[in-house]
């Protein structure tokens, strides 16, 4: 299955991370792209890996991975990425923050700010900034969110 996206790695006999048995031959497979940041999230364990493709089809939480891999290829079709403020590319690598999921949430500034990507002086100068800055330092001090990147954005924003 081709999601069109950055995929894990395939390497030929590696193992399924589902059923743990290798993966070889022309047997079906599903490589999956990072499907966030979060660690606390229960699909993180899924992302960047590849599995038998009927494996991770019978998977409970498949439809969700299908709905998260289907907003990062929206989110990374563009190169270069497009500014989600401003519509326009955006051309360097340091002239960009780009938030991935933020909540499962469906409403409220964090879920508006998921999969979207921004110049920095867009961002600086969006009204919706002390919001986001505010949702963000919450999530943090919550301590709901594992790993590092909640706090690399919180400093991207000190920094804008
Ligand atoms: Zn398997
Ligand atoms: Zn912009």
């Amino acid at each position: 299955m081709n999601w069109g996206c950055y995929m894990g790695l395939f390497v030929e006999g590696m193992l399924c991370q589902i059923c743990g048995q290798p993966i070889v031959g022309r047997q079906e497979i599903t490589s999956l792209p990072s499907l966030g940041s979060d660690t606390n999230d229960p699909l993180f364990v899924y992302g960047d890996c590849t599995f038998h493709t009927g494996c991770i089809a019978r998977l409970g939480v498949y439809p969700e991975i299908q709905e998260r891999v289907n907003r990062i290829v929206e989110m990374t079709r563009n190169r270069p990425p497009k500014c989600d403020i401003c519509g326009q590319p955006i051309q360097h690598w340091n002239d960009i923050v780009a938030f991935t999921r933020l909540t499962s949430e469906t409403s409220g500034i964090l879920s508006g700010f998921c999969y979207k990507q921004f110049h920095k002086q867009c961002l600086k100068h969006d009204d919706r900034l002390p919001d986001l800055t505010l949702a963000l330092r919450r999530l943090h001090s919550s301590g709901e969110w594992g790993g590092e990147q909640l706090e690399l954005w919180l400093s991207d924003i000190d920094h804008l």
